[in-house]
């Protein structure tokens, strides 16, 4: 147990942060106990579980730098089941000084070790880009998701994306999978998300998840009341998608 899935995509608003959180509350709600580290200087995923700057003391920046125990980092979240590793803006010099360190890749591999085995789930919240945070989410991790946005140019970055994976495989961690491909934002009114969503298929084949997650109103509203979709309107779309996203995982984990 204790399954780790990197959340990435070197793209910007593509969903990765509204995955993290409400794929980490709904498998929480499925009985799982998650959690969700937030490896993004924005700190998106930690305000979306509606964790508050004056709350944190350590974070991970402090985990992946200075070699500070995650243990120490956990914060309880109000969603019962998922518990958080938060991020602050201190994240965005963590790149340039991991630069100059020791096995600045598998810090966070390294740090996971002592509790991996507490959770069911771990998910990482990555940042856009391909620097050396992913790199330590993709390190630690078993399985990547991918989350995709259903609009034109969304193949765009995906076969960087994926050489970046191949090197990870290649120089530290040989068992590194594809968990899946999540298309999201659909806009269900218009044929270009539908052909794109096709286009993806045919690329990533059956890697691409039967749940596709609609654009939904609610889904950009629940982050600014530090809310799950789950909690903040459980009767959404975008609550629905999400519960049915959190079940496809687990049947592909055999659960
Ligand atoms: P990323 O983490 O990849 O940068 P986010 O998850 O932060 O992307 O999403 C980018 C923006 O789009 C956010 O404002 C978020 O609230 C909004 N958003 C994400 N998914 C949806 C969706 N399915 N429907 C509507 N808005 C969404
Ligand atoms: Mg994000």
């Amino acid at each position: 147990m204790g399954t780790v899935i990197a959340l990435a995509n070197q793209k910007g608003g593509v969903g990765k942060t509204t995955t993290s959180v409400n794929l980490g509350a709904c498998l929480a709600d499925l009985g799982k106990k998650v959690l969700l580290i937030d490896s993004d200087a924005q700190g998106n995923a930690t305000s979306g579980v509606g964790v508050h700057k004056n709350e944190i003391e350590k974070d991970v920046y402090d985990v992946l730098v200075n070699e500070y125990p995650l243990k120490k980092t956990i914060i309880a979240t109000t969603h019962e089941g998922l518990d958080l590793v938060p991020a602050t803006i201190q994240l965005s010099g963590a790149e340039i000084e991991l630069t100059s360190q020791m096995a600045r890749e598998s810090r966070l591999l390294d740090a996971l070790k002592p509790i991996k085995e507490q959770y069911d789930y771990i998910l990482i919240d990555c940042p856009p880009s391909l620097g050396l945070l992913t790199i330590n989410a993709f390190c630690a991790s078993d399985s990547i998701l991918i989350p995709v946005q259903s609009e034109y140019y969304a193949l765009e970055g995906l076969s960087q994306l994926m050489n970046t994976i191949k090197l990870v495989q290649k120089h530290f961690n040989p068992s590194l999978a594809l968990e899946g491909v999540l298309m999201t934002m659909l806009d269900v009114r218009t044929n270009l998300g539908t052909q794109v969503v096709a286009e993806v298929q045919k690329f990533f084949k059956n890697k691409v998840y039967q749940t596709i997650i609609p654009r939904n109103v609610r889904l950009s509203e629940a982050p600014s009341y530090g809310m799950a979709i789950v909690d903040y309107d459980p009767a959404s779309r975008g609550a629905k998608e999400y519960r049915a996203l959190a079940k496809e995982v687990l049947a592909n984990h055999g659960e």
